[in-house]
């Protein structure tokens, strides 16, 4: 089981009464009932929760993985946040970037690309194909997992070619996206998943929800070394070894 911080940036269902309708709790709310149903240690933190958004050095000290959900605000999270969420991922958290959050500040750092796309909000079916099924993240589902009602995003994504590509996802209007993309940037995991736009009901649906059960799993930390950086003593006798010393065959 992991620590998980859910952040979200919290705006939307306090502003517009038709997000608030799906999202009565928050985003947050509906990601993270999910995560601690299944035996995870689950907080939340939100854009105004005060100058560090929630995410203080213990907090992140304290979280194995991060899921971010950010869309209309992403100019207002702090650098200073953004700079300490960058450093954590480097030092082994996981990150999990969800939907608009292709363009948050943290995760345009941890690509070095625009992350830009093309978009339409037109309530269009998803179907969101499991290209490698063998990977940990597609565990439980079917071939693709079909969603009635979703905002398209479409290539080119601007991201560097992921580790694994997980989902790619096919929508009505007929464009192509690379859904479910898995990175490492220093000893940590960070997964890119497409889908969740504010106005449609999909951080309710049960495979959506397995789908970031099974991302947590992945990006959580294992027990890997920690790399020792800089300058560094010998391990073994240099002067035993020198090539003086050695004979030559
Ligand atoms: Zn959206």
């Amino acid at each position: 089981m992991a620590r998980v911080t859910v952040w979200n940036e919290y705006r939307h269902e306090r502003e517009r009464e038709d997000v608030a309708a799906v999202y009565p709790d928050g985003i947050h709310a509906a990601i993270a009932d999910p995560l601690a149903a299944a035996g995870h240690d689950v907080r939340t933190a939100t854009l105004d929760e005060g100058p560090e958004h929630g995410l203080t050095d213990a907090v992140l000290a304290d979280t194995d993985v991060l899921l971010w959900w950010g869309h209309a605000a992403h100019d207002e999270v702090r650098d200073a946040v953004v700079d300490r969420v960058h450093e954590r991922v480097l030092d082994g958290m996981g990150l999990i970037a969800l939907h608009s959050a292709h363009y948050s500040k943290v995760f345009k750092r941890l690509m070095g690309t625009s992350c830009s796309l093309r978009w339409r909000e037109a309530g269009e079916r998803e179907r969101l194909w499991v290209v490698e099924p063998g990977h940990p993240i597609a565990d439980g589902i079917d071939e693709y997992v079909e969603l009635t009602e979703t905002e398209m995003y479409g290539e080119r994504f601007d991201v560097p070619q992921p580790d694994a590509l997980v989902f790619t996802s096919w929508f009505e209007g007929g464009e192509v996206c690379r859904s479910g993309c898995t990175y490492r940037r220093g000893s940590g995991r960070v997964f890119y998943f497409r889908p969740g736009h504010e106005t449609y009901p999909i951080y309710y649906d049960d495979d959506v929800r397995r789908v970031l059960r099974n991302a947590v799993a992945w990006a959580n930390p294992g027990e890997g070394p920690t790399p020792d950086f800089g300058n560094a003593d010998p391990i073994e006798d240099l002067d035993a070894t020198s090539p003086d010393d050695r004979t030559t065959y």
